[in-house]
């Protein structure tokens, strides 16, 4: 986990800095960003930086002191970032609930040092509190695609259009409090790839210790109530938020290519394909190697035996599935022996296939499957080929028509059949259920931008 927004340069910590730097390596934190936000403060994360590994700085101008910000302060921010352990300009913005500098003079540092930023290629750290579309205009204007809001409080529309510059969405520990339920609608539905966590100490504790001084080690516990949100666990968003922190600030190690084995809630995931029959717009691997922090990037397929040591106990899990960045059922003969295995060992096997099997191996391959897959989920897609072939690019002549079939086959050999849905352009969901409904499966409808 990293707090990727802190002030451990800031009086509050003056007495046991050190021992606040301790609990946080002792509840598990790989890194912390302290954030300067005016010049002194910015002069302390540099030389907190400097003293400890663990710790990364951040250099800039609050809006609350734009009023300070001059040419001379500039050039040590630019000078600043020369250093190694400097990863992000800010926190600038704006703040039009305090007022602490007039609008015109914030607007101008948040401009300035967001220019410096783009210019740089340094990500930006922003502010922003009842200035929404002053920000959002601002940070259009500059072009800016590295960065951050933090301690979100803005509306959907903010985060959606934050979004589509590059920028991150990241919460703090006001996210925890009985009454925020709209930031927690917000957290709820973020993609993993725009999610990131902070405490923002001294302030803002999270639940339980709301009023107290905050610290780095209490990210915990927004990741707790994050992952409570999302129906995830906390070590997955322990990972996505680590690793989105790493790309984002280019500090630490990235995961090696391609795990085999991934485990998601309490499920094991195995990745045995990067090919695929299909080419479908929304999929994930046309512009991300990672689904919830995971690098799905094979460098090579794995063998049934490495799989099978990627697994380990297969009974530990809830399931075992057979998916990846690919189509599993091109490699039949892998999934058959490996799936054979884990039933062997007392696990649960299922599939989620893009139904493509019976073309892939010009025969009926579901009888093959009989006993050693308990369930499977089938990519349905659409409600009809015209809307199918648009979306999903098959490398097969009238595969919408074969896929109704495989999941009518498949419902003769294979207890639990599934078929899925995600919510894109022009596909007419109703339909979806009602061919569901007629060939006697249930309907998942996945979020266009859920993966995972
Ligand atoms: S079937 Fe799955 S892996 Fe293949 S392109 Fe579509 S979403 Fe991607």
């Amino acid at each position: 986990m990293i707090d990727t927004h802190c002030h451990l340069e800031m009086e509050p910590f003056d007495a046991d800095r050190e021992d606040v730097i301790k609990r946080a390596k002792d509840a598990g934190l790989e890194a912390v960003i302290t954030i300067g936000s005016d010049f002194e403060g910015s002069k302390g994360a540099v030389e907190l930086a400097g003293k400890y590994d663990f710790v990364y700085a951040s250099v800039g101008i609050h809006p609350h002191d734009a009023k300070d910000f001059n040419e001379d302060v500039f050039r040590q921010i630019t000078e600043w970032t020369k250093n190694p352990k400097v990863v992000a300009i800010g926190e600038t913005g704006l703040d039009y609930h305090y007022d602490h500098s007039p609008r015109d003079v914030q607007r101008d540092a948040f401009i300035k040092q967001l220019s410096y930023a783009v210019e740089s290629g340094v990500p930006a750290i922003i502010h922003s509190r009842e200035a929404k579309e002053d920000t959002l205009r601002i940070l259009e204007e500059s072009r800016v695609s590295k960065g951050v809001l933090h301690c979100f409080s803005g509306d959907m529309e903010t985060a959606e259009r934050a979004m589509e510059m590059g920028l991150y969405i990241s919460f703090a520990g006001t996210v925890t409090f009985k009454k925020a339920l709209q930031i927690q609608k917000i957290a709820k539905v973020i993609p993993d790839e725009y999610l990131l966590i902070e405490t923002d100490a001294p302030y803002l504790a999270p639940e339980p210790f709301r009023g107290k001084r905050n610290e780095p080690a209490f990210v915990k516990h927004t990741a707790e109530f994050i992952a409570k949100l999302r129906g995830v666990s906390t070590e997955d968003i322990d990972r996505i938020t680590t690793l989105n922190a790493k790309r984002l600030f280019g500090i630490g190690d990235m995961p090696g290519m391609g795990e085999i084995a991934y485990k998601i809630r309490e499920s094991l995931y195995l990745n045995i394909t990067n090919r695929c029959t299909s080419k479908c717009s929304f999929c994930i691997k046309f512009h991300s190697d990672f689904v919830k922090g995971h690098n799905l990037r094979l460098a090579g397929e794995p063998s049934a035996d490495e799989l099978k040591s990627a697994i380990g106990d297969p009974a530990l899990y809830q399931e075992v599935v057979f998916c990846g960045y690919g189509e599993p059922l091109l490699r039949l003969d892998a999934v058959k022996e490996v799936a054979s295995w884990i039933k062997e060992k007392g696990g649960k096997v299922r599939i989620n296939t893009n139904g493509h099997g019976n073309l892939i191996h010009k025969r009926n391959i579901l009888p093959e499957l009989q006993g050693l897959v308990d369930s499977i989920s089938i990519s349905l897609d659409a409600h009809d080929e015209k809307t199918y072939n648009k979306i999903c690019n098959p490398a097969f002549k009238n595969a919408f028509n074969e896929v109704v079939n495989f999941i009518k086959e498949a419902k003769k050999s294979i207890p639990e059949v599934t078929a899925t849905v995600v919510t894109a352009e022009g596909v007419d969901v109703d339909k979806c259920k009602e061919i569901a409904d007629f060939l006697g499966v249930k309907l998942r409808v996945r979020r266009l931008d859920v993966v995972g």
